[in-house]
């Protein structure tokens, strides 16, 4: 395929979108944009590939507010894709169900469909949808591709994926399916690039982010991971509580009086690093703060990814690799160490310096575990997916 393709992320409170140039195999990252405080003031940044800035302003938007924002990105892109016209856009969908194990081209159908599992990703499923029927609406002419963050999961061990919960349920599809997809499709690939010896090991992959979650993987594939039917479930996060006991929800619901709403809230705005410190969200911001709760919240971040690290290790009968990536795992040389210095016991030996430097590789020489840092990247994901999605059409088109 050649042309460009538009990668859209859209969030709760942020939408970022990237614009790629495709000529065949190659992927060119030509602009990188983000609306940020969607829900209180508005902020564009656009930047080139190279850095220089386009724009970085505050919106004054109103109600037809995520319209208006993604006709500003058609405008905006309108200089770069003169001699590359844009061929599709390629959107980030939580959650495909078990219908979907691969990325789809959107149709009514589809879209019908990816509504229905609204209850499974409450916080993310409405803002992707809202985006996917925005760009409809403004350009129709345009093929839409739905790019799952389940996807990559699709085939985990069959004990991981099933609930000990009566099978009519099951049967029904309330099961784990896993997240951050995307991430862990790009890092797959990184580890097969890097060695294909490093990507038939048994690595535990930490996505530690604002959303954070953990994959084990083995020969490119999931073998396990941390979320679950929705992304509230696992690990800690910035807001999300992660796994708790399904009988402290009733407890709150019974006891405290708390309503279905009140709940979803509070488990997923209201908890994490947020609820446990009340300061932030933020690691960046607790890491700052004198104030012992922000200790405690961050001891508690590091205790539960560490539990997890070893509970993926021992869905896949042992560990060879560890690899950090996303916004925390890239970043944060004090976490990682942290975390790698309780794993100490299951052969994890930071070497100090490469981990304060960021290195690619953390681990010391004599580590039973290599331990890496890989920085993820979703939206090239995207990008590629939703061009496989509108070459093969053309292809199929062309053979029809
Ligand atoms: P999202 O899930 O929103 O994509 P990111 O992957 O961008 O999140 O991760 C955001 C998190 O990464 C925040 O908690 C932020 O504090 C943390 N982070 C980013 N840079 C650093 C840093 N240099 N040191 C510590 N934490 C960092």
């Amino acid at each position: 395929m050649n042309g460009s393709i538009l990668a859209l992320n859209a969030g709760s409170s942020s939408l970022k979108f990237r614009l790629y140039e495709v000529h065949g195999e190659q992927f060119t990252l030509i602009l990188r944009g983000q609306f940020d405080g969607l829900n209180a003031t508005p902020h564009l940044t656009v930047k080139e590939a190279s850095g220089k800035e386009i724009a970085d302003l505050d919106l004054e938007l109103e109600d037809n507010m995520r319209e208006d924002m993604l006709s500003r990105i058609f405008e905006i892109i309108v200089p770069y894709t003169v001699n590359n016209p844009l061929r599709a856009v390629g959107h980030r969908v939580l959650h495909g169900g078990e219908r979907f194990s691969a990325p789809v081209l959107l149709d009514d159908a589809v879209l019908d469909y990816l509504e229905t599992l609204v209850p499974m990703g409450p916080l993310h499923q409405p803002a992707n949808l809202a985006s996917v029927k925005l760009f409809r609406k403004i350009r129709p002419d345009l093929p839409q591709v739905a790019c799952f963050d389940t996807a990559f999961h699709v085939n985990i061990d069959e004990r991981a994926a099933r609930y000990p919960i009566p099978r009519r349920y099951g049967d029904k599809g309330y099961r784990r399916f896993g997240f951050h997809g995307l991430s862990y499709t790009y890092i797959a690939e990184r580890l097969h690039q890097i060695s294909d010896y490093l990507a038939r090991k048994r690595s535990v992959v930490a996505h530690l982010g604002n959303g954070s979650s953990l994959c084990a993987m083995r020969n490119g594939k999931a073998v396990d991971t941390t979320m679950g039917m929705t992304p509230l479930g696992g690990l800690m996060m910035g807001t999300r509580s992660g796994t708790v006991d399904p009988g402290l929800v009733l407890a709150l619901i019974e006891t405290e009086g708390l309503s279905p709403a009140d709940l979803k809230h509070m488990l997923y705005y209201d908890s994490g690093l947020l609820g446990v410190s009340g300061i932030s969200p933020d690691l960046r911001d607790l890491l700052a703060s004198d104030e012992p709760y922000a200790a405690q919240a961050i001891a508690l971040y590091v205790f539960s990814a560490t539990r997890e690290i070893a509970s993926m290790a021992a869905s896949m009968e042992g560990m060879d690799a560890l690899v950090f990536t996303a916004g925390i795992g890239e970043n944060s040389a004090v976490i990682r160490k942290m975390i790698c210095d309780r794993l100490a016991w299951i052969g994890v030996t930071l070497d100090e310096e490469a981990n304060q430097a960021n290195a690619a590789i953390i681990s010391a020489p004599e580590s039973r575990i290599e331990v890496r840092i890989i920085p993820t990247d979703e939206e090239v994901v995207l990008a590629k997916q939703t061009a496989k999605v509108i070459g093969e059409g053309e292809h199929g088109e062309a053979a029809a």
